[in-house]
């Protein structure tokens, strides 16, 4: 006969913290059931991994909210959230070690996770549990009631429907779907992205993703570019719908500018209601570019920005273990595009200047025959004509990029303005830049095959693993993705270092990285993002991440090298 997950607990209460193991296995607990899939070997290893289930008729969600696969994320992530907040309350009650349960705490952005899963017949929250210990002995009687009293609670309190305030509920799944709505409006309106009037950009703190209090000036859009969506829910929405072209932000220190672009950068992710920034919607494909001297590269074509270096250096297969501000940063712009991006947005503040532009007495004094860099401010027109690539672009400190806009917009107290008229007029008057070729410019790409054993680094190696936001391990090295700036949660960072063991299992000496990395997008959109890890049932906490970031990540990995 099979014992009570409380007789079990009971039984080894006092017990090395290895009889724990006898908790593997599935155990009923009313209208829910346990699995226990992974069991930690000791007090200090990671917590154990359990999912808590029950049956879609016992939790009541009604099915009109769970009928397309964007109602069904929104409501996981409601779930997630709910769970996540009945364990803080659990544990502001006193409720034993409540604390010890974590199902991974959402941010502001509404992702796909494997927190929540919902299918045809189960709701399942997956946990992760740190089982109480004193020294080296598990502590039984206080497991038990964890498990059998704390946890069913806070499952009654988040997974059913009569628990839940089922109108907010309800919205967050309305918001999300109209958030989507828009942003496949998007591309048949040729915007690159929206911000809706009223909407709230600025952060409390630089550390913090949380909107700015009384003090922030509320987004205003200028009538010229004010547009005006209807959206499945019947809502409306206006504001400021950014063009495809070529867009640069102009305006003084510290009047907002850097605090759009980063709004836009983030609006590739939907936001929740109250964070401020649930109406700036942004092209899925949009990438963010910067510097990043140090980073490594393996064969980047970045011939069309940098050609003639004095080491001789082919640049049409770009390879360096060091590249420098300027470099990285057509690295980065050249993989964002091999990516598909179908817009990049770069800021001042973190560019190379050389890249970004060369000015009038610079021209003259270094002909440019012997200036290895053609500047970005040459080369954004031909990335849209001849790719489709747009730009939004912050310069506050340069009018260079005046004549090669097709709207200039101004911030001037956090306020805006189209200025595109004045901005031509200026440049028509200041002819600094020797016209450049419109076409011909960006040739085909060269393929980019990864060699397979470079993937694979070592039998014996673990399995890639991520640390903390913006770092994975990967074999004997780490991937530094500090720089990958819409990479808003660490669960993504832990889905990127499984997406990298999926990348080289795929691997075959063949396919180029945007092959191999499109077959793993089509895998998970069928299979969802379990299909990242080969630990079926409990696949840890994973978000997922952009096709942007897979690529960034592989690109990053010091290991790689290509045929
Ligand atoms: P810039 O890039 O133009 O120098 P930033 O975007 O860095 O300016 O903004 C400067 C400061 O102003 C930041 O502390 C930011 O949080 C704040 N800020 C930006 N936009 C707003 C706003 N709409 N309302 C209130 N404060 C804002
Ligand atoms: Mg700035």
């Amino acid at each position: 006969h099979q014992q009570t997950l409380e007789q079990i607990l009971t039984s080894i209460d006092g017990r090395g913290y290895a009889s724990y193991k006898q908790l593997s296995g599935h155990h009923p607990l009313g209208r829910f059931t346990l699995n226990v899939d992974k069991v930690q070997v000791d007090p200090f290893a990671p917590p154990s991994l359990m999912r808590i289930s029950l049956s879609r008729e016992d939790a009541g969600l009604p099915g009109d909210l769970l009928d397309d696969r964007l109602g069904r994320i929104a409501a996981s992530d409601f779930l997630a959230r709910a769970f996540a907040e009945a364990v803080t309350a659990e544990a502001a009650e006193g409720s034993g070690s409540a604390a010890s349960i974590s199902i991974g705490r959402p941010g502001q952005q509404v992702l796909e996770r494997t927190s929540v899963v919902i299918t045809e017949d189960l709701i399942t929250a997956r946990l992760s549990v740190a089982l109480p210990a004193a020294g080296r002995r598990a502590l039984g009687v206080k497991a038990a009631r964890l498990l059998t009293e704390t946890l069913p609670r806070v499952a009654e309190a988040s997974l059913l429907h009569t628990s839940l305030d089922q109108e907010a509920l309800r919205s967050h799944v309305t918001l999300l779907r109209d958030q989507e709505d828009l942003r496949t409006q998007l591309t048949a309106a040729k915007l690159v992205c929206f911000a809706a009037d009223g909407s709230v950009l600025p952060r409390q703190a630089g550390d913090s993703d949380l909107p700015l209090g009384v003090e922030a000036v509320e987004f205003h859009s200028p009538e010229s570019l004010r547009r005006s969506f209807s959206l499945p829910s019947g809502r409306q929405v206006t504001g400021m719908g950014v063009p495809e072209g070529v867009t640069v932000i102009v305006g003084g220190g510290y009047h907002g500018k850097s605090t759009l672009l980063r709004a836009i950068e983030r609006g590739v992710y939907p936001h929740i209601a109250g964070d401020g920034r649930e109406w700036v919607i942004t092209r899925d494909s949009a990438a963010s570019i910067r510097a990043e001297d140090g980073r490594s590269a393996a064969g980047v074509d970045i011939s069309a920005f940098i050609s003639g270096l004095p080491s001789g250096a082919d640049t049409r297969s770009f390879s360096s273990t060091n590249a420098s501000g300027s470099t990285s940063q057509a690295t980065n712009l050249v993989e964002a595009v091999e990516a598909g991006a179908c817009a990049l947005l770069i800021d001042e503040d973190t560019s190379a200047t050389n890249f970004m532009i060369r000015d009038d007495q610079m021209r003259r004094l270094v002909p440019a025959e012997r200036e290895p860099i053609t500047p970005f401010v040459d080369r954004v027109r031909p990335l849209f004509t001849e790719r489709g690539v747009s730009t939004v672009l912050v310069a506050g400190g340069s009018g260079a990029f005046f004549e090669v806009a097709d709207q200039v917009i101004a911030l001037q107290d956090y306020q805006l303005r189209e200025v595109t008229a004045e901005a031509h007029r200026i440049a028509a008057d200041h002819q600094t830049r020797p016209a450049g070729p419109e076409s011909g410019v960006f040739t085909a790409d060269p393929a980019r095959v990864p060699r397979r054993a470079s993937l694979h680094p070592g039998k014996k190696t673990k399995p890639a693993r991520s640390r903390g936001h913006r770092m994975i391990q990967y074999g004997r090295e780490d991937i530094d993705l500090t720089a990958v700036a819409q990479l808003v949660d660490p669960a993504q960072t832990e889905a990127l270092a499984k997406a990298l063991d999926r990348l080289a299992e795929q691997a075959d000496d063949a396919r180029d990285i945007p092959a191999l990395v499109a077959e793993l997008v089509e895998r998970l959109d069928v299979e969802g993002l379990d299909g990242l890890s080969p630990h079926r049932g409990h696949p840890g906490h994973l978000a997922r991440p952009r096709t942007q970031e897979i690529h960034a990540a592989i690109n990053r990995y010091r290991g790689l090298t290509l045929h």
